[in-house]
């Protein structure tokens, strides 16, 4: 059992306080409330205490209170995870988002990024080079969270996933210790930290290979939600034979409203949004076969790396209610096609949707033992979100999601991406998102933190 903060005297909180350069934020205090938020409305969990910090010593610092002091402790980078595991009950959170610095290696193309960073940071700071990281399709998402899971995204099909463009990280382990892994310095953690999440220690700083991307060509297509069947069934074909330069996820959604054109207010559709990384004067030709599909709806064209990674951060705010579900899928046959139309047919609210995300080209060229990551064969992570800003809302856009996902798994190979899973949902889903590498996880968990320290994440239990 772990303490609570509430239970430890105040001179003891104000001796930590005094070694640390970031700040305590404790219940009660002005910016308790705002302090404790995370991106899912749906989740309101109330810390014994947040400390922000700063640098590394207030990590080293931070994790030797929390281990001493038997507490549980949440790590939060982004502060994104639907599941909310950011943030805990009682215990102490590790608020990452004082850690943030970027520093772009042009000659050698790399990039230096804080724990605390989000990725509309890095896209910010590499693109005046030419330069991006493979990552997301929001900005506001954190590198931590995110990288440590795997990092599914826009340039997934040209440069695979973030863990495969991870070169190096710096990290506090359960014990305060301090160390540097990469492939040659403490390679089984460096292999773990590459889809086991914040299982093994506090990523203090990443190394990420970046590309020379620089102007995309892309955007959303839109048909109807009654042509589903017919645009995923061409959909399998065309994007896994199309050349890596072209990424596009399937979608299930309604259009919610500005920026799209009136006439689509609040109608479902089948989208599927493209980002094209190849040579631009031959962009036109591979969208012919795309717009020969006739969309509804399409708004592609050249615009910055940035823009296409900002998209949708507009519709898409802090705060309004999330509940997830996720499984990884080979196929798109005529079952799960129609599961498609009948639940996209039935979005419950504006924001409601549902992605595939094309796992082909480079992301698929990785083994599926090189990174905890397993599912390098399945052809799309899929995920289920039901979202609103009403929390009275939040019962229905639940229902739908678990709906939609009961209608779709028995087609699915069995786990999911574990950034797209909520906080709930057991060991055996957890075990089978890993499939294959879950015991070498669970072996690295031991030698690293065998007393389970970190351990509010998709856990792998020592
Ligand atoms: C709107 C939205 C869009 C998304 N889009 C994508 C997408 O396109 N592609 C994709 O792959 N995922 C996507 N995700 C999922 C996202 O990857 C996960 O939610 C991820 O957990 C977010 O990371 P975070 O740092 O923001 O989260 P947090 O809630 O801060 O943390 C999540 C987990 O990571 C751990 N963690 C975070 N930082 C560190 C660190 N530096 N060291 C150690 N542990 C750490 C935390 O302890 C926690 O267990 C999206 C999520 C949202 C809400």
């Amino acid at each position: 059992m772990s303490n609570i903060v509430k239970d430890l005297n105040s001179t003891k909180i104000e001796e930590f306080a005094a070694q640390l350069r970031g700040q305590i934020t404790l219940p009660g205090e002005a910016n308790y409330d705002e302090a404790r938020k995370v991106y899912n409305g749906m989740i309101n969990k109330r810390p014994g205490m947040l400390v922000k910090c700063v640098d590394v010593a207030d990590v080293i610092h931070s994790v030797n209170f929390g281990r001493e002091n038997n507490l549980l402790v949440a790590v939060r980078g982004g502060g994104h995870n639907g599941g909310g595991l950011g943030i805990c009950d009682d215990g102490m959170v590790i608020d990452l988002s004082g850690i943030k610095f970027i520093r772009v290696d042009v000659a050698s193309k790399t990039v230096r990024v804080g724990g605390g960073n989000v990725w509309g940071e890095v896209d910010h700071a590499t693109h005046p080079f030419g330069l991006a990281v493979p990552a997301g399709i929001i900005s506001t998402t954190g590198v931590g969270g995110l990288t440590l899971g795997g990092g599914v995204g826009h340039l997934s099909r040209k440069y695979g996933l973030t863990i495969d463009n991870l070169l190096e990280a710096d990290m506090v382990l359960a014990d305060g210790s301090f160390v540097t892994v990469n492939e040659n310095q403490n390679s089984d953690l460096f292999w773990a930290i590459r889809g086991g999440g914040g299982n093994y220690g506090i990523v203090t700083s990443f190394k990420f290979q970046a590309h020379n991307v620089k102007t995309v060509f892309g955007g959303p297509t839109l048909w109807p939600i009654e042509k589903t069947e017919e645009i995923m069934e061409w959909y399998h074909d065309f994007i896994h034979n199309s050349p890596d330069d072209l990424n596009g996820f399937v979608a299930t959604m309604i259009i919610p409203g500005p920026p799209f054109p009136e006439h689509l207010h609040n109608k479902q559709f089948c989208a599927i949004v493209w980002c094209y990384v190849g040579d631009l004067d031959k962009a036109s030709e591979v969208f012919a076969p795309i717009l020969a599909k006739n969309p509804l709806f399409a708004h592609v064209g050249e615009m910055p790396y940035p823009a296409i990674q900002t998209l949708f951060d507009g519709l898409l705010p802090p705060g309004m209610q999330w509940y997830w579900r996720a499984d990884f899928f080979n196929e798109l046959g005529a079952e799960l096609r129609s599961q498609h139309l009948k639940f996209g047919s039935s979005i419950p609210t504006p924001l409601s949707q549902m992605h595939m995300y094309p796992i082909s080209g480079a992301a698929s060229r990785v083994g599926e033992t090189e990174t905890p990551w397993a599912y390098r064969n399945a052809n799309y992570a899929g995920v289920i979100v039901g979202v609103d800003p009403n929390p009275s809302n939040a019962e229905k856009i639940t229902k739908w999601c678990k709906d939609y996902w009961e209608a779709l798994h028995p087609y699915s190979s069995g786990g999911a991406y574990s950034n797209f899973m909520m906080d709930d949902e057991g060991q055996d889903r957890v075990k089978a998102s890993y499939k294959h590498n879950y015991d070498r996880l669970v072996e690295i968990k031991k030698k690293y933190d065998p007393n389970n320290f970190f351990r509010v994440n998709q856990n792998i239990k020592p």
